[in-house]
C-alpha cells in the first residue's frame, strides 16, 4: 500500500480512533479530534472542489495562512494540509510591504485568514494575492474585494471528512520564510517526507503520549510550531495554546491546565526567571521540557530544574533548513556544558541525521577544532523557493551527499558531542527570532541614504540579544524618521531601537563594517 505523507493523516486517524479526545485548546475554545478533523475537512472541501484546484507541473498548490496562534490557525493549517496543499504561514507581525514581497514570491492559490489576519487584508494585498480568501470573523478591512472571492469560514457547509488528500514524500509540506541577507526573506521548502521523518523520530525520542497536554508558545511562521502542533497530534495528545497576551503568566497557565509537556525557546524561560515566576516546584506537572531554537544558558536550566523537578529537560538544535530540530541533548547531571561558556551542548544527531564540523573547503576537521557545522540526512530542505543559486551554495554536495551549511561555528568533542560556538556570518537571534543583520542593513541603506551602515544585536545578556541598534556612516541623521520608515519595511523585532550617526564607521581588515567594534562602542557607553 502506498504511504500517504499528508501531515493531516495523524489527526484523521485519531479522529476515528478517539473522536472525543481533546486536540486543541485556546482560552475558551477547544476542539476534539473529531471536531478538528471535520473543520479541517470542511476547509479542504472548499479548496479542492473548485474547478481551478489542480496541481501544476506535479507540484502541490500553495495556501497562505494569515493567522496568529489559536484554534482557527490550527484549523487553517490542517485544512490546507488536508487538501494536499503546501501551507505557507505569513507572519502577522510584519509590515504590508514585506507581506507583498512574500506573496510575490510564492504564487498562492488561496489564503486562509483568522480574525486577526483578516484585519490585514488590504486592497493592495488582495490585488496581488490569490483569487480565493477564506476568512474567519468579521474584521475585514476590505469587505468587497472585486475579483477576489471572499468566503466566510463560518458559512462552510458541514462535510463527512474524507481521507486527507494523498501526498508523496517529495511533495512540499510547508514553506517557512526566514530573514534573508539580501533584504528579501527566503522561503525554506520542507518536503512531506522530511516532516514525516522528523515527527516519527521526535515523538519516539521524547516518548510523547496520548495522555500528554502540550504547550504551544510559537507563531506559525516559526518552525518550532511544526513541532508543537504536529508532534502533539501525532500521538493523539492535546495542544494547549498560550495566548500571546498572557506569555508572562505561562507558569499559571501550565498549572491551571495541568500541562505535561513544555515547548519554548529558552528566552521565554529566561524572562520568567527574570520576573521571578519560577518558584521551586511551580511547574511540578511537567514531565518533558523542550527548549530549542537558540542557546540554552545554564542559569535557565538550573532555575528550571528546581521549578520543574519531575521533568526531563532537552536542548534541541536545528535550523529551519533541517526540518525543525536535528540534534538533541538530554540535560543530566553534571550539566552538559560547552567548554568555556555557560550554555548547554547541542548534543548528537537525532536518528536519520548526520552532523559534521568542516573547514572552509568542506573537509572534516579534527575533534576539538572549530569549524562550520554541516547537516545531512532525511530532514534536509529541498532548498529556497525561487533561489537556485543560494540553494546550491547553502546545500553543497560533499562526498556524494547533500549537506546543509548551517553557518554555525561549532566543534565536536572527544565523546562525539557537538557544541555551538556562535555564528560564522551575521545571523543573530533576537528574543528567539532569526534575523540576518544584512536584511536590516539593506533597508537602512535605502531609508537613510547612507552607503555604509551596520546593525548589531544589542543589548546582550546571558548570550541572548533583546534588541537591535543600527549605525549609519553620516555626520548627522534624523533617527526618528529613519526608524519610522523602517517600520514600513521590517517586523518589530528587526527594528533598531536607536540609529546612531558615526562620521567614521569602524571597518575591519577586509573593509567591511566592524560589528565587533560597534559592540564595544555600546558596551563602553553603557559603562
Ligand atoms: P531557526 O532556523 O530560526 O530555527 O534558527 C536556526 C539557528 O538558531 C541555528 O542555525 C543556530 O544558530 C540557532 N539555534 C537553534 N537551536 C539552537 C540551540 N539549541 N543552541 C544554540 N543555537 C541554536
Amino acid at each position: 500500500m502506498l504511504t500517504n505523507y499528508n501531515l493531516a493523516c495523524a489527526v484523521n486517524h485519531h479522529a476515528m480512533a478517539n473522536p472525543d479526545a481533546p486536540a486543541v485548546v485556546c482560552q475558551a475554545r477547544s476542539l476534539t479530534y473529531a471536531e478538528l478533523a471535520e473543520r479541517a475537512a470542511r476547509l479542504a472541501a472548499c479548496l479542492t472542489h473548485r474547478p481551478d484546484w489542480q496541481r501544476l507541473d506535479g507540484q502541490a498548490l500553495r495556501v497562505g495562512i494569515l493567522a496568529s496562534r489559536g484554534v482557527d490557525a490550527c484549523v487553517a493549517v490542517l485544512g490546507a494540509c488536508w487538501a494536499g496543499a503546501t501551507y505557507v504561514p505569513i507572519s502577522l507581525k510584519q509590515p504590508e510591504e514585506r507581506v507583498l514581497t512574500l506573496l510575490a514570491q510564492c504564487g498562492l492559490s488561496a489564503i486562509i485568514a483568522d480574525d486577526e489576519g483578516a484585519k490585514l487584508l488590504s486592497e493592495r494585498l488582495l490585488t496581488v494575492g490569490p483569487r480565493l480568501v477564506i476568512h474567519a470573523g468579521q474584521s475585514l478591512l476590505v469587505p468587497r474585494a472585486g475579483a477576489v472571492e471572499m468566503v466566510d469560514m463560518a458559512t462552510l457547509p458541514p462535510v463527512t471528512p474524507e481521507e486527507p488528500a494523498p501526498m508523496a514524500a517529495s511533495d512540499t509540506a510547508y514553506i517557512i520564510f526566514t530573514s534573508g541577507t539580501t533584504g528579501v526573506p527566503k522561503g525554506v521548502m520542507i518536503s512531506a517526507g522530511s516532516a514525516r521523518h522528523y515527527l516519527t523520530t521526535i515523538t519516539e525520542w521524547l516518548d510523547l503520549r496520548a495522555s500528554d497536554r502540550a504547550l504551544e508558545t510559537c507563531e506559525l511562521s516559526f518552525d518550532f510550531s511544526v513541532h508543537n502542533m504536529f508532534s502533539t497530534w501525532e500521538v493523539g495528545a492535546a495542544l494547549h495554546i498560550l495566548p500571546a497576551t498572557t506569555v508572562m503568566n505561562a507558569v499559571k497557565f501550565v498549572r491551571s491546565s495541568g500541562l505535561t509537556v513544555w515547548n519554548s525557546v529558552p528566552a521565554l524561560a529566561g524572562m520568567l526567571r527574570q520576573i521571578k515566576a519560577l518558584a521551586p516546584e511551580s511547574l511540578a506537572s511537567l514531565r518533558v521540557t523542550v527548549f530549542g531554537g537558540e542557546q540554552l544558558p545554564a542559569s535557565t536550566v538550573t532555575a528550571w530544574q528546581s521549578a520543574a523537578p519531575n521533568s526531563v529537560i532537552v536542548n534541541l538544535y536545528g535550523p529551519t533548513e533541517a526540518t525543525v530540530f536535528c540534534l538533541a541533548q538530554r540535560v543530566g547531571k553534571p550539566l552538559p556544558l560547552t567548554p568555556g561558556r555557560n550554555v548547554m551542548a547541542i548534543g548528537t544527531p537525532l536518528p536519520g541525521n548526520e552532523a559534521r564540523v568542516v573547514d572552509a573547503h568542506g573537509h572534516p576537521v579534527a575533534d576539538g577544532t572549530a569549524g562550520e557545522l554541516v547537516i545531512a540526512g532525511d530532514q534536509i530542505a529541498d532548498g529556497y523557493l525561487g533561489a537556485d543559486e543560494l540553494t546550491a551554495s547553502r546545500f553543497p554536495t560533499l562526498d556524494g551527499k547533500r549537506w546543509y551549511r548551517t553557518g554555525d561555528l561549532a566543534q565536536r568533542d572527544a565523546t562525539g558531542c557537538f557544541h555551538c560556538l556562535g555564528r560564522i556570518d551575521n545571523q543573530v537571534k533576537v528574543l528567539g527570532h532569526r534575523v540576518e543583520l544584512e536584511e536590516i542593513d539593506a533597508h537602512l541603506r535605502i531609508v537613510s541614504g547612507a552607503d555604509v551602515v551596520g546593525s548589531i544585536a544589542w543589548p546582550q545578556a546571558n548570550g541572548m540579544a533583546s534588541g537591535i541598534v543600527s549605525f549609519v556612516g553620516a555626520s548627522a541623521i534624523d533617527a526618528d524618521r529613519v526608524i519610522d520608515e523602517l517600520k514600513n519595511r521590517l517586523p518589530p523585532y528587526m527594528l533598531p531601537r536607536r540609529v546612531i550617526a558615526l562620521e567614521r564607521m569602524p571597518l575591519n581588515s577586509s573593509g567591511k563594517v566592524d560589528r565587533r567594534e560597534l559592540h564595544q562602542l555600546l558596551d563602553k557607553e553603557a559603562g
